[in-house]
């Protein structure tokens, strides 16, 4: 069953100074402008390496939003009362093209921000994800599941780089009794994505809508588990807002879990397209599955997607729409 709620809403909170690195990207963009609506003050720092400006356009004349470039492999001095780390490419093409970079950005980026937080005494929340599981031996997986990743492979800049940052996120907080929260974000998909991201929805709804063929990779009957992006920025919000003693990890996805065939159906379905399947090699340690257990966050967040796969594939596929009518 998809999940179908009312949408919660955030515990309002004293406007806060958030630093948002990774803040010009698909999530970021969409963390800051929640931030800016409650009345934080925003600092986005990003090196552009898959964000855009013109993510943050709309931002860049409001009084309480300033945008820094930076790469945070290399230290930073600001002042601020919360640190939400997002820098981190996400997308397997993009985070495999520089894989030295992404192993960079992931730990001396994450010792640079604790640093960081540690020095100011502010809070800070990882963007970890699912990876951390890598190929998943048991199904739903709960956050108390060690995972199963190859430590050698094309994925494991990014999945042992992700790993590591977690280690060093709870090595600060035992060591230096650092506030932290560490987020597991499951494949999240949205409006703001960049055409040529390379994830699959971004792949399979710009296809149809060109009328080009959709890319299955191997059989398509792989799984994953897809959260829309409002869901997902509620959940970072309110594990950033949680009990000081609550540091997570927790998983934040929306459990329900379709194959790559049946979410291609659905987006042909859903746009109308007469696009065909093409079917092309599965990249090496393509997980077979992903399904998050999401107990923990609905106890300790009050937090559960309220956004079903169809609502949140059909504002993807009109924001698609536009994107591409503008040439
Ligand atoms: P994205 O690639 O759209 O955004 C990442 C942002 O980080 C970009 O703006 C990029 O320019 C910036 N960045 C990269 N390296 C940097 C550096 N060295 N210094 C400063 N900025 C840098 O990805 P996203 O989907 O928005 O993901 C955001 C975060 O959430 C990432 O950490 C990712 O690992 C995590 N996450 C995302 C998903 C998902 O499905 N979207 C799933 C799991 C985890
Ligand atoms: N995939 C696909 N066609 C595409 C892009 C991806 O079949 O054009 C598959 C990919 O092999 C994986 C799943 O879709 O099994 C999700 O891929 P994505 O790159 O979005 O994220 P991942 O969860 O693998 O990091």
């Amino acid at each position: 069953m998809q999940s179908n709620h009312a949408k919660p809403t955030s515990v309002p909170s004293p406007p806060q100074r958030i630093l948002v690195t990774g803040g010009a990207g698909f999530i970021g963009t969409h963390l800051c402008t929640r931030l800016i609506e409650a009345g934080n003050e925003v600092l986005c720092v990003d090196n552009f390496y898959t964000g855009r400006r013109a993510n943050i356009a709309h931002l860049l004349a409001h009084p309480l939003f300033e945008v820094l470039r930076h790469d945070i492999c290399f230290p930073l001095y600001v002042e601020v009362d919360q640190i939400y780390n997002l820098a981190c490419p996400a997308s397997p093409i993009h985070y495999q093209f520089d894989p030295v970079q992404t192993t960079k950005v992931s730990v001396h980026g994450a010792i640079n921000m604790l640093g960081l937080a540690k020095r100011i005494k502010a809070r800070i929340l990882q963007a970890s994800t699912s990876e951390v599981y890598g190929d998943p031996q048991v199904s739903p997986q709960r956050e108390d599941y060690w995972g199963h990743v190859n430590p050698i492979g094309p994925r494991s800049c990014y999945d042992e780089g992700k790993r590591c940052a977690e280690t060093l996120f709870f090595d600060y907080h035992r060591q230096h009794k650092l506030a932290i929260k560490v987020a597991r974000i499951f494949n999240t998909y949205g409006p703001g994505m960049l055409a040529d991201d390379g994830r699959v929805v971004s792949n399979f709804v710009v296809q149809a809508l060109r009328g080009e063929p959709l890319t299955l990779y191997g059989d398509g009957l792989q799984t994953r588990s897809f959260c829309y992006v409002d869901d997902l920025v509620e959940g970072l919000i309110r594990l950033m807002a949680s009990d000081e003693d609550f540091t997570g990890p927790v998983n934040l996805g929306n459990p329900f879990e379709i194959s790559m065939r049946d979410l291609a159906q659905t987006i042909l379905r859903l746009t109308g397209s007469a696009s065909k399947l093409v079917f092309m090699p599965l990249p090496t340690d393509d997980p077979r599955q992903r399904l998050p257990d999401i107990e923990l966050a609905r106890t300790k967040l009050g937090w559960q997607p309220s956004t079903t796969l169809d609502v949140g594939l059909s504002r993807t596929i009109a924001y698609f729409d536009a994107l591409l009518a503008e040439g």
